[in-house]
């Protein structure tokens, strides 16, 4: 099989550079034609000697995953569908703000964690991506999105007037941050997610710090653990429910790794993670979770732990059997923690117009968990 270079984070790529005869700091050099150039064409990086890229060319490649389609949400957030072989496609979400442009990625092929209100989940699973499919998808947006800036260097200096350079409604059109909330759970692709965190964070690649990027968790214990001593990214926690019996309904992990010992882990991720509190998401279902009294409860278990609270507002899919809180309720619920003394935010709801918010995403998957009575949903959009 040919190697795929974007397989390949900095220490990879340096062995990969020895087996091949080559002294490893040529991987540096590889790393930012691939990373920073978004070059695939060997025989286009200039300050490789000219037997090295007869060499590289012979023995492997740079293979993004290939977009089937893209659609653009009036409010300017994008959404492209990778295809990830035999009638797989996964779901990269790009959304623009005023002060920074935010790279929604997959990690998975579906996801075999059945959370009740999921798209994802409601799909089933077929596979976990490879390196180079997760981040292929960061390659992919800073490719496209660094188009128009491109365009414009190409005109003639005296043509490139201020207006001409302004972004699309005054949003920041380029990845500044990275949330690993797209399809699947990352923590349950381990090693490859976290050679795809290396890339981002390395200076010779995309240069990310630590602090922008997150990895989201419905709160797989042990591979929390394992992230803390490998790559202490930022951490998102889906919590959703403030006691065992109600979130081992919505989310079925909770069973395997409950609420207590959720919560100690969270502790202990925190020595190691470049933010000093846990961010916890928390949707809100109408009717299921959203009462005060249900706040009340949210605040006392959390009591010891240093978190943030983002609130997710329900986002639909046919036949999901949830509604969205109302924005009363929203409201009510916010109160209640911020009262308590914590930093509580509404997550604003983007893109979903095109099937891109938050658990909105289906992608395309072949199901080979072959579970009764799901919803063949996703491949009509
Ligand atoms: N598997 C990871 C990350 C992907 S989901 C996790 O569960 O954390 C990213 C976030 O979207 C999670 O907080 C998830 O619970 C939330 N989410 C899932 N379905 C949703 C929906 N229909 N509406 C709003 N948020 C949803
Ligand atoms: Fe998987 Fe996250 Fe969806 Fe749960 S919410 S099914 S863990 S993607």
């Amino acid at each position: 099989m040919t190697i795929n270079l974007l397989d390949f984070n900095a220490k990879n790529l340096a062995s990969f550079c020895g087996e091949i005869g080559e002294k490893p700091f040529r991987a540096k050099q590889l790393l930012r034609w691939i990373h920073q150039s978004g070059e695939e064409d060997f025989t286009g990086m200039s300050n490789l000697a000219k037997v090295l890229r007869e060499k590289l060319s012979a023995t492997a490649v740079v293979k993004p995953p290939q977009v089937i389609s893209e659609h653009i949400s009036a409010d300017g957030t994008r959404k492209w569908l990778l295809d990830v072989g035999v009638g797989n496609g996964i779901e990269t979400v790009f959304i623009p703000e005023p002060s920074r442009g935010t790279l929604c990625i997959s990690s998975q092929v579906g996801c075999a964690l059945e959370c009740t209100f999921c798209s994802t989940g409601r799909q089933g699973f077929n596979r976990n991506l490879g390196v180079a499919e997760i981040i292929g998808q960061l390659w992919w947006a800073n490719k496209v999105l660094g188009t128009a800036e491109t365009e414009i260097a190409l005109k003639p200096r005296h043509l490139v007037g201020e207006s001409m350079v302004v972004q699309p409604l005054g949003q920041n059109h380029k990845v500044s941050n990275v949330v690993m909330m797209g399809m699947g759970e990352p923590l349950a692709n381990f090693e490859n997610v976290a050679s795809a965190l290396d890339l981002m964070l390395d200076d010779n690649a995309y240069g990310l710090s630590r602090r922008r990027v997150t990895v989201s968790t419905s709160g797989l214990i042990p591979a929390m653990d394992r992230l803390r001593e490998r790559c202490p990214v930022a951490l998102a926690v889906s919590l959703h429910a403030p006691n065992d019996k109600l979130r081992d309904q919505l989310v079925p992990i909770n069973k395997k790794y409950p609420l207590k010992e959720l919560l100690a882990a969270c502790q202990r991720y925190l020595k190691a993670a470049p933010r000093d509190f846990i961010t916890f998401e928390y949707i809100m279902l109408a009717g299921v979770n959203d009462s005060a009294d249900q706040a009340c409860e949210l605040v006392k278990l959390v009591r010891e732990t240093p978190c943030k609270f983002n609130l997710i507002p329900f986002n639909p899919f046919p036949n999901s059997g949830y509604e969205r809180s109302s924005v009363e309720a929203i409201n009510r619920f916010r109160d209640v923690l911020m009262q308590a003394g914590l930093v509580t935010t509404v997550r604003k709801t983007r893109g979903d117009d095109i099937y891109a918010a938050c658990g909105q995403l289906a992608g395309r998957v072949l199901d080979k968990t072959q579970r009764k009575g799901r919803e063949i949903m996703g491949t009509a959009r």
